[in-house]
């Protein structure tokens, strides 16, 4: 549409200006063109005035003429180079005097002027003859006046010739500066009197008789005139001054063709219109390109549109929580989870901060853990939503620092762990249960047994060797089993007190609760030939003396236990850091493990040899790892067959144990 514009203003100026140039052009070669006509009429009247001027003195003089009037017409015909000669002919048409003395005696009784004024003698204007071939061939006009005697009556004519070139001159110094421009000169008869340019004198003579541009000026009747059309002489269109003499019958026409006359308009009408052309392919290529960039933008701006409704679609369906907040904690976008999770609406949010949404006792710990991601990056942990209505709803949130639009914020989601939370609580009671139930079983059994093992005893105290040899061995397999029963009931009280116990945590020296332990063990160690030993300095780490003892004393017992037949055990104590833990090793050079049992050990009453080859319940390693899990840390066993055992111990070095009121804290607290 601009460009549309552009174009037709630009036609508009450039077709206003050609316009313009166009008439310009034609009214500058008019005034040209009439202003050369007039000067060669100036100059044309006044020869022929000087002409007429001698022909009416040598009128005047003639009556009176004797011998030496030839020699006086001689001398007047010199005026001119063009002046061919001046002769005087009587009333029969025979030269009486004449500047060319070879002419004097010839009749010129049938020539135009003679025979004008014979036919017209009170004629007393001045006669122009056609152009005439002369005695030799020379072209030549005629200019004469009438001669009358005393009375008056027709005496002969003055004559004189001249040559066209006369004009000619004139004609050349007025020629227009325009290709192919031209002059002439038209006698009484529309006759060329002159012409250029005219090669060869072909058009002098010619009749114009015809000449519709010279017809058309001498119809108008004024002096001067000019005229366009298509000539009669050459056929081409000109534009043709006209200017007819005031005193005598002849004609001025200056011209010039009408092409010559408007070339340089064409040169620039065409340089016009290929500035024109440049313009049009320029405002085209920017229409082009403006439209690709509209279409561009257009696409883009949907494209936009569509992500936009896609990520707002996201957003708001997202499943569990989904919220960004900036650093003060102020809301920017949520899903709609939010709003029916907290019982908020749009408006409510949008004038809250993240902490608002849970119990006043937990917004501290909350503003903590915020500065955290903010601080660190990352983070999550437990909380619980207070809703609008008062309903507590626990969930797991995690958070992650990012930028918006240069600002720092925090995006995160929250899961719902209402069902987790609830399986939770029913797995501690029924591991509470569970708990109860072993303790007061093992605790109950323990009394019977006693009985049945006192009494088992007692009979083999009164009758082994007094009956037969089966009654000796079932006596020995019920005391051997009595032990067993008894040993199992112990071990697994041991095991429900570890399990119920919730571990008191203060700095522990290790190497203090392994030395202790090492010399427990001490008839067991004799018993063995064993040599057990600390690698340098064992690290005081937080936890339980009591627990931690059990453990090392538990894994330095089985150690022991399991040595290789006719190798004397070797047990070494040894703790390394790692990271944020303490890692302890229980080497030893015993039987070792299988690698496919090095899960398995650790459940419980998993025992991989018969009671027989090594006695034992199978309850010891679960104990150890229920202990090292109430620290917090992790149990595995590596081992080469045949070669040793290794157990190892990692647990949470003390400067890298978190703060222990975290918001997972806060949480279970608030929630139950
Ligand atoms: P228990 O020793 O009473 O059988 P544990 O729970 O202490 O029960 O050990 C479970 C099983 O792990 C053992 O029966 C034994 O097969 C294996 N085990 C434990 N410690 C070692 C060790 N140091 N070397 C080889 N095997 C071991």
């Amino acid at each position: 549409m601009q460009a549309a514009l552009i174009v037709l203003i630009a036609c508009a100026i450039v077709g206003w200006n050609m316009a313009q140039a166009y008439y310009g052009t034609l009214a500058g070669a008019r005034a040209q063109l009439s202003a050369l006509a007039r000067s060669v009429a100036v100059e044309v009247s006044s020869t022929l005035s000087t002409a007429d001027g001698l022909l009416k003195d040598t009128a005047a003089l003639t009556p009176t003429a004797n011998g030496g009037f030839d020699a006086f017409l001689r001398m007047r015909a010199r005026i001119n180079g063009n002046v061919l000669g001046l002769s005087v002919a009587d009333g029969t048409g025979r030269i009486r005097f004449s500047s060319a003395p070879a002419l004097v005696g010839r009749s010129i009784a049938d020539s135009s002027d003679f025979l004008h004024f014979r036919n017209h003698p009170n004629d007393r204007s001045l006669f122009i003859s056609q152009p005439e071939a002369g005695p030799r061939g020379t072209l030549r006009i005629y200019l004469a006046r009438h001669l009358i005697d005393r009375r008056g009556r027709f005496a002969g004519v003055v004559q004189l010739a001249i040559s066209p070139d006369l004009f000619t001159r004139y004609l050349d110094s007025a020629r227009p500066s325009f290709a192919h421009g031209g002059s002439a000169l038209f006698g009484p008869t529309r006759m060329v009197l002159a012409r250029v340019p005219d090669p060869g004198h072909r058009l002098i003579g010619r009749s114009l008789a015809k000449g519709v541009l010279l017809l058309r000026h001498l119809a108008s009747g004024r002096r001067e005139s000019v005229q366009q059309g298509v000539t009669t002489m050459d056929g081409i269109d000109r534009m043709v001054a006209f200017n007819s003499l005031p005193r005598f019958p002849i004609t001025v026409a200056v011209s010039a063709p009408v092409a010559s006359i408007l070339q340089p308009w064409w040169r620039d009408l065409t340089s016009n219109l290929i500035i024109l052309a440049v313009v049009v392919l320029v405002a085209i290529a920017v229409t082009r390109l403006a439209g690709a960039r509209r279409r561009e933008q257009a696409r883009a701006a949907s494209m936009i549109a569509a992500e936009r409704d896609f990520s707002r679609t996201l957003v708001t369906s997202l499943p569990g929580l989904f919220y960004l907040f900036d650093a003060d904690g102020r809301f920017l976008r949520w899903n709609t989870n939010l709003e029916s999770v907290t019982g908020r609406s749009a408006v409510e949010l949008t004038n809250m901060c993240m902490a608002d949404l849970f119990d006043e006792t937990d917004r501290e710990a909350i503003d903590r853990h915020i500065y955290d991601i903010l601080t660190t990056g990352s983070g999550a942990g437990e909380a619980v939503i207070v809703a609008a209505s008062g309903r507590h709803h626990p969930y797991y949130f995690s958070g992650m620092r990012i930028l918006v639009d240069g600002r720092t914020c925090i995006i995160g989601v929250g899961q719902d762990i209402s069902e987790l939370k609830q399986l939770q609580r029913s797995l501690e009671v029924s591991n509470e249960d569970l708990r109860q139930f072993a303790y007061v079983a093992a605790h109950q059994l323990q009394e019977p047994l006693r009985v049945i093992a006192g009494y088992v005893q007692l009979l083999a105290r009164r009758y082994q060797g007094r009956l037969d040899a089966d009654a000796d061995d079932f006596i020995g397999f019920a005391v051997a089993g009595v032990e067993r029963m008894s040993s199992l009931i112990k071990d697994l009280l041991d095991f429900s007190l570890v399990s119920a116990k919730a571990p008191i945590l203060r700095p522990v020296d290790c190497h203090q609760v392994v030395s202790a332990a090492i010399a427990d063990l001490a008839v067991a160690i004799d018993d063995a030939g064993a040599k057990v030993t600390i690698a340098g300095t064992l690290p005081t780490i937080e936890g339980d003396g009591t627990l931690l003892a059990t453990l090392f004393q538990n894994l330095i017992d089985n150690a022991i236990k399991y040595r290789a037949e006719g190798r004397r055990p070797q047990v070494t104590i040894a703790a390394k850091r790692t990271g944020p833990t303490w890692e302890f090793t229980v080497t030893d050079n015993g039987i070792g493990i299988q690698p496919e049992h090095f899960a398995k050990i650790f459940d419980l009453f998993q025992r991989l040899h018969r009671q027989t080859d090594y006695p034992g319940t199978g309850i010891g390693l679960t104990i150890s790892r229920k202990i090292v899990e109430h620290h917090g840390g992790r149990i595995w066993a590596t081992s080469e067959p045949g070669q040793g055992s290794c157990f190892h111990i990692a647990l949470p070095a003390m400067d890298s144990r978190p703060a222990a009121d975290s918001v997972i804290d806060q949480g279970k607290r608030a929630h139950g």
